[in-house]
């Protein structure tokens, strides 16, 4: 067979071969994923490429074949041969399409290997020869199998995607197929010369069979580019699908977002001025969906007039590209007025060439919640959880601010400080609940009295202050301060229980009283103190005098320090006589301060200093001492008399104190004298008592100090075992001149008659007092009459025994007078 065909033969037609059928499972591909006409019109085009391929794969080989005898060939059965094998094609295409089971590639390799050999001889009875071809028919079979075979095999593959380019693959073995049966039945043709028949001259030449290959050819090529355009097309509408599905999804989040998220989303196209927004934007301002969008022109005028200027700061910094984003917190006003809190975020997402933004898109979250969490936070850092009225923190704050503008805009503002009386007595008697009780309602009662403008704070405790910036006049401000007094003065009713406290208010004003937060509030407390100090439930405005009280007052604490470890106090002592005899019955001991530059000062002026810096503890321990030790030095077992103030009274180891200075000085307790007032019993009656019972086992008197000026009753003269009472001086100096006076001290004595309790008058300073209070049968008197309070080496005749009268130095003749009439 080689010899009788060309070299270029099998190259050339393996090639045509293999193209076409590549083309042909390309275009049987498009067939397979398309469906109705179009995979008809592939089909069609499938049969046609593979039909075109056979047939031109079998010409090319046979313009090659050069048989010993002249060859022509026949047109009709040329041209048929091509639609067979087109037909057969198409037919093994359609079969095919549908499935990829065995049966299917069997039956259509069949179809398609029978279409092959249609052609092949079809195509050979065409050939006009002088003489006919002879078959070999075991050849013939051979070619047959050979070409099922392989194109049973070639459809496998493209079938089931066999290896990595399944296409490739599927199109060389078909060529195989193809080959193979062409050449196989070649070899089994063999021309038996005769040459009877001649080779018709209407048969087509050899010239014209190769336009007509080639005219196949081109279509095949078509059919090629067909294919490799349709999987172009294929891809890229793939790729365009998942693209559109991508979109779809993002767009299908969008408006989820949009409808489930609480983010309102505005699109501002910024030079037709047009902004969009979603039905949220909407929603969030109270507005029905899109219902707000006819508004937008005017979005300016949403925004809250406080944030407008800063909003607007803020958008002109990012459109002129100063600021990567746009971010503000604003309030935006409501469809029903009111305003909601929104956090804004925009990006400019258009420039012109220039830089210009064309168009901003961005967000609105509603912030609202998170403000009043926030609000109430800061309400919380600046009010008082009890009273709900601003604390000190807030209060200072305003203060300050309000003397800012008095400094730079002149006007002016007062501060008020306000203190409750006797709340401490309440809230440590009806307990803390009905404490707190109090304080709101006082609360309530002081906030109902000012301006608007003006403030009250709670400081802590029982402390209100007020800041007074509507009418700072002092008229208005004493008037205010009489309106807290009268409004906490009310009785408050708890569990049916009534309580009364009261008030006490000091004022002090800016700018005339300083313009420093520090300096004015110390200057009002000042007041505060001395409204208090003065009778309470009153109110002081501050003056300069104040402050040269507070710089004394420290300046005399400093010398009282010094004075004392210094040597600096003594004591006096003022004699006690019995009321008929003018007979020494004892002494009182009395504390004396000689200044270096103020000369004496009264113990009335320092004692309370000494009580509120507590030097009182160490002050009273050495008045008892020296009292106890100087009597035991006297020639006559007199008693001395010695005064404790409440302060002292109340410490714990009062009784021990006074025992161990006895036992440690040696004098009797018998002789020893204690006096306090009611005060001292009143803060803590219990234990008074106690102390009070201590104090009496031991064999030590007690004098009640002062009767008559503060709320002695009965009761607590009958429960408290005194020795004596001491009349007031206030009565006794009066009982001449005052009838009531003498009432009282008449009263007095018969009560301490009937109590068995001795009664003493003190502050006699006039015979007439002195014959008065002998006819009422007073028991012992103490006043300048008989002596005033002196060293005690002025009354050593006295001691030893001598008549007062002759030993008082001071007043003899007062004194003998006294007695001689
Ligand atoms: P008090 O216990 O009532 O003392 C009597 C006060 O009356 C004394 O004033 C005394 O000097 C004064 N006095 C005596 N006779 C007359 C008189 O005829 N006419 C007038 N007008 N006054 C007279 P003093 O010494 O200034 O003491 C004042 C208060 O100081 C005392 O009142 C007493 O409560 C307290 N005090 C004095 N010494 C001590 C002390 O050592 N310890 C304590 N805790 N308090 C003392
Ligand atoms: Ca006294
Ligand atoms: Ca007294």
């Amino acid at each position: 067979m080689t010899d009788e065909h060309a070299a270029w033969v099998l190259p050339l037609s393996g090639l045509v071969c293999w193209v076409s059928c590549h083309t042909t499972f390309g275009l049987l591909k498009q067939a397979r994923e398309s469906t109705g006409w179009a995979a008809t019109a592939w089909l069609v085009a499938t049969g046609s490429a593979a039909g075109a391929g056979i047939w031109s794969t079998h010409f090319i080989a046979m313009l090659g074949y050069n048989p010993p005898v002249a060859i022509g060939y026949d047109l009709r059965l040329t041209l048929a041969s091509l639609g067979v094998a087109i037909a057969a094609a198409s037919g093994a295409a359609t079969l095919i399409r549908a499935a990829a089971g065995p049966a299917t590639i069997i039956a259509g390799a069949i179809v398609l290997t029978a279409g092959i050999a249609a052609m092949h001889f079809a195509g050979m009875a065409g050939v006009r020869i002088p003489g006919l071809f002879v078959w070999d028919e075991r050849l013939v079979a051979a070619a047959l199998v050979s070409g099922a075979v392989l194109t049973c095999a070639a459809l496998f593959v493209f079938l089931h995607r066999i290896g990595r380019y399944p296409r490739a693959i599927a199109a060389t073995l078909l060529t195989g197929a193809i080959g193979s049966l062409h050449f196989l039945s070649m070899a089994a043709a063999r021309a038996a010369p005769d040459p009877s028949m001649a080779v018709p001259d209407d048969g087509l030449a050899r010239g014209a069979l190769a336009a007509g290959i080639a005219a196949v050819m081109l279509a095949i090529l078509a059919f090629s580019a067909l294919t490799l355009f349709a999987d172009h097309l294929r891809r890229a509408n793939r790729a365009l699908a998942s693209h559109g599905a991508a979109l779809r999804d993002s767009e299908e989040r969008l408006a989820l977002a949009l409808d489930a998220g609480s983010d309102g989303l505005w699109d501002w196209n910024i030079d037709t001025g047009h902004v969009w927004l979603s039905d949220r934007c909407s929603t969030m301002l109270g507005y029905g969906p899109g219902e707000l969008e006819g508004h937008v022109r005017t979005w300016r005028r949403l925004i809250h007039p406080d944030d407008e200027a800063k909003a607007l700061d803020t958008l002109d910094a990012h459109l002129g590209g100063r600021s990567p984003v746009y971010e503000f917190e604003h309030r935006l006003r409501r469809k029903d007025g009111g305003w909601s809190w929104v956090l804004a975020r925009g990006k400019v997402v258009q420039r012109d060439p220039l830089g210009r933004p064309g168009r901003m898109v961005g967000t609105h979250i509603d912030i609202g919640a998170r403000k009043i969490a926030e609000e109430q936070i800061a309400h919380m850092a600046r009010h008082d959880g009890l009273t709900g009225l601003a604390n000190r923190t807030c209060f200072h704050d305003l203060l300050r601010r309000a003397l800012q503008e008095v400094a730079d805009d002149g006007g002016a503002c007062a501060l008020m400080c306000l203190d409750l009386d006797r709340f401490k007595i309440v809230n440590d008697t009806a307990g803390h609940m009905a404490g707190d009780e109090l304080l709101r309602l006082v609360a309530a009662r002081i906030a109902a009295c000012i301006h608007p403008t003006d403030t009250v704070a709670r400081l802590g405790g029982d402390e209100f202050a007020v800041l007074v910036k509507s009418h700072p006049t002092d008229e208005y401000l004493a008037n205010l301060a009489r309106m807290f007094i009268a409004a906490v003065g009310q009785p408050f009713v708890f569990d049916g229980q009534m309580i009364e406290i009261g008030l006490s208010v000091g004022i002090a004003c800016a700018p005339q009283h300083g313009l420093a937060e520090q300096l004015l509030f110390s200057r009002a407390d000042r007041a505060l103190y001395r409204a208090k100090a003065e009778g309470r439930n009153n109110y002081r405005f501050f003056d300069t005098a104040m402050d040269a009280a507070i710089i004394q007052r420290h300046e005399l604490e400093r010398d009282l320090r010094k004075a004392f470890l210094g040597g600096g106090l003594q004591l006096h002592y003022q004699p006690q006589v019995r009321a008929h005899t003018g007979e020494l019955v004892g002494f009182e001991a009395l504390l004396r301060w000689s200044h270096a530059e103020r000369g004496i000062i009264p113990p009335g002026e320092f004692i309370p200093l000494a009580e509120e810096t507590g030097l009182i503890a160490q002050l009273g321990e050495w008045v008892l001492r020296t009292a106890c030790a100087e009597a035991t030095r006297w020639a006559r077992p007199l008693k001395v008399a010695v005064n404790l103030s409440p302060r002292e009274f109340q410490q714990d180891d009062l009784p021990e104190l006074i025992l161990g200075i006895l036992s440690e000085t040696g004098l009797p307790p018998e002789r020893l004298e204690i006096e306090i007032t009611e005060t001292a019993i009143f803060a803590d009656t219990n234990r008074a008592l106690l102390v009070v019972r201590r104090l009496k086992e031991a064999g030590i008197s007690l004098a009640m100090d002062d009767f008559g000026t503060g709320h002695a009753s009965l009761a607590t003269l009958q429960s408290f075992p005194f020795d004596k009472i001491k009349i007031d001086q206030s009565f006794v100096g009066q009982i001449e001149v005052n009838p009531q006076a003498a009432v009282i001290v008449r009263a007095v004595l018969g009560l301490g008659r009937s109590l068995g309790i001795r009664v003493v008058a003190e502050g006699v300073e006039t015979m007439d007092q002195m014959r008065f209070l002998v006819a009422e049968q007073c028991e012992e008197l103490q006043g300048h009459l008989f002596g005033r309070p002196q060293p005690i080496e002025s009354f050593a005749d006295a001691i030893a025994g001598a008549e007062v009268s002759r030993a008082a130095a001071s007043a003899p003749n007062v004194v003998r007078m006294a007695f001689a009439s």
